[in-house]
């Protein structure tokens, strides 16, 4: 069958959602079903789709597969591809089975670590629905129980009522009795026996009234061992003597060797020492088996204690060795378990340390970026303000000026006509330098770029200034001209400028501009160069400021704003410009721009 056929008119959502009912019946039917729940993500391309897919793969390795290595991978990929949003919506359920994955493998630490994250998420929620009760139950309900055996059991009780309080709202029976359950663990070790049994006897009935065998049986296990904390043998061989039972017909060789160790204590106590002794090596043969070396380190501890009770000192000697033998192989593995924790919570804060200077980076930049564009929204106010109202009034005295002229024109004497001329002259040349100075703030600091064959605007310039040429008598000469990334206007504004002066500041009989271009590494290099009346020193800097222009006998048109166009527009394109002497006399303009390919 096909998957389109197998999966037709579901969604990703829906497979996932068969596959956890499935996989929580521990049932290898949901394999091929996450399956084809990732071939459906996978095509979607939605990085949600194949985040639910991994974490249902990671379900099935931890609660079906019992493979928690790849379920802790599968469940920390499914949660690097959600965002925060995701997470908050429904990444509490990797962190559940990633939380199930560590605990089962023995990492209380990850274990913990996960359970808080996931009750983080669900608790930033704003109404939860019956099931994400459900799950924040079971965070605490687990972290109950996973801290319930550690050192750090303080907060147990806390979390434990919780979980009960949540799992009586909702009736969620099955887990209820659990929690009761896991409730006398807490009172247990303050001796308050007779509420555990309490406790006991309610959670029995619930899975009496569910008719949950195998819940039964742990709550009679439960119930054996608390008649023996009491004292009360008889009592405690009937209960455990059920459990062991069911376990046993069950097959159930964890159940039936932990049923066994507390029958082997309880037929001790009740003066049955050498049977009870038989059954504690049982439990430790299938602890064995199991390689569980946490029950195996607890079973030594306990044979030990009583073959000493029983006389059996030498006995007694080997098992507390091996007791402390399995203590040590277990500091080990603690030890060694907590260097890669440390090693891992320092890779993860660096990673969070660079992530956090990228971020402050970027805000950085994004200032830079704004205050630009607050300046640029000046310049460009200002264009207007230049281009209308300054030009306005200046309109306002020429016309004034001419109508003065003309209303005087008879009366006035040469010395009179002369001074309404500088006047007019002074208007005309004020309107030049508001029209060159709008000309710079228009130039787009950002410009859309395309190929400019730089050959071709030299020739477009060349007809352009053809007039020019032909009354200086000038010649051009270009040399292999690169096609570069920039924008063509302003290409033909910087060339003309640069060519438009070689032959404006040129005194020669035959004005000679030349233009050639080399490649200098990454960086072409063009160059302009004439044979005017060159440039000295002091000023080679000076020329790009606005309205710097070298003094000279000479008068020469223009208002100094051209090179300051030109540098603009090559500090746009991250290039550079700059003026050298011409060897043979005149001058000689370079620009570096940037190759690119
Ligand atoms: P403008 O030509 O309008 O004065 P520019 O900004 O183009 O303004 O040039 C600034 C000054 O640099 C000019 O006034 C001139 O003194 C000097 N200059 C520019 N190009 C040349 C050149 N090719 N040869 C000699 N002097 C030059």
């Amino acid at each position: 069958m096909s998957i389109q056929t197998r999966v037709k008119h579901k969604t990703v959502e829906d497979l996932i959602t068969e596959a956890e009912t499935l996989c929580e019946r521990r049932s290898p039917a949901a394999l091929p079903i996450i399956e084809d729940a990732m071939q459906m993500a996978l095509h979607s391309g939605k990085l949600r789709h194949i985040a639910l897919a991994k974490y249902a793969f990671g379900f099935y390795y931890c609660f079906v597969d019992n493979n928690y290595d790849d379920a802790v991978k599968f469940c920390d990929e499914a949660l690097m591809h959600l965002n925060n949003t995701e997470i908050s919506e429904f990444g509490y359920k990797m962190y559940l089975t990633l939380g199930n994955s560590y605990q089962l493998k023995g990492d209380v630490y990850m274990a913990q670590k996960s359970y808080l994250m996931g009750i983080k998420s669900l608790e930033s929620k704003q109404d939860l629905k019956e099931r994400e009760w459900d799950y924040l139950a079971s965070f605490y309900y687990n972290l109950g129980l996973l801290l319930g055996n550690s050192a750090f059991n303080f907060q147990v009780e806390e979390y434990l009522t919780k979980a009960i309080e949540i799992y009586e709202r909702i009736g969620q029976k099955y887990k209820l009795s659990k929690s009761y359950v896991a409730f006398c663990s807490i009172l247990e070790p303050q001796g308050k026996y007779e509420e555990c049994i309490d406790l006991l006897m309610k959670a029995k009935a619930i899975d009496e009234e569910e008719n949950d065998q195998y819940s039964i049986a742990l709550t009679n296990a439960n119930l054996g061992i608390m008649y023996m904390r009491m004292n009360n043998e008889t009592r405690s061989l009937y209960f455990l003597g059920l459990a062991l039972e069911y376990y046993q017909a069950g097959g159930m060789t964890y159940e039936t060797a932990m049923v066994k160790t507390s029958l082997g204590e309880a037929l001790f106590k009740a003066d049955n020492r050498k049977e009870g002794i038989i059954i504690l090596h049982e439990a430790e043969g299938l602890f064995h088996e199991l390689n569980n070396k946490k029950e195996l380190s607890n079973i030594y501890g306990l044979l030990s204690n009583l073959l000493e009770v029983n006389g059996e000192f030498h006995e007694a000697l080997q098992y507390q060795k091996k007791y402390t033998e399995t203590l040590r192989e277990f500091f080990d593995v603690e030890k060694t378990n907590s260097i890669t924790r440390a090693k891992k919570e320092f890779e993860t804060e660096q990673k969070e340390k660079e992530a956090a200077l990228l971020r402050e980076k970027n805000d950085e930049i994004n200032r830079y970026v704004h205050r630009l564009e607050m300046s640029n929204n000046e310049l460009k106010q200002f264009a207007q303000v230049a281009s209308h109202d300054l030009r306005e009034p200046l309109r306002m005295i020429s016309s004034y000026m001419t109508l003065l002229e003309k209303s005087l024109r008879d009366n006035l004497n040469e010395q009179q006509k002369d001074f309404i001329g500088f006047a007019m002259d002074g208007a005309r040349r004020m309107e030049q330098l508001i029209v060159d100075l709008l000309r710079l703030a228009k130039i787009d600091a950002n410009p859309k770029l395309e190929d400019v064959k730089l050959g071709n605007v030299v020739e477009e310039i060349k007809l352009n200034l053809d007039t020019l040429l032909k009354e200086k008598n000038a010649i051009v000469v270009v040399s292999d001209l690169p096609v570069i990334q920039g924008d063509r206007t302003q290409m033909l504004q910087l060339f003309q400028n640069l060519i438009g002066n070689g032959v404006k500041y040129n005194e020669s009989d035959q004005p000679l501009i030349r233009i050639n271009c080399t490649t200098v590494f990454d960086k072409y290099e063009i160059t302009i160069s004439d044979n005017g009346i060159g440039i000295p020193e002091t000023f080679k800097d000076k020329i790009f400021n606005i309205f710097q222009r070298v003094p000279t006998t000479k008068t020469y048109s223009g208002s100094g704003i051209g090179l300051a166009i030109c540098k603009k527009i090559v500090d746009s394109m991250g290039g550079k410009i700059w003026v050298e002497n011409n060897p043979t006399g005149g001058t000689v303009f370079k620009i570096n721009l940037k190759v690119s390919y």
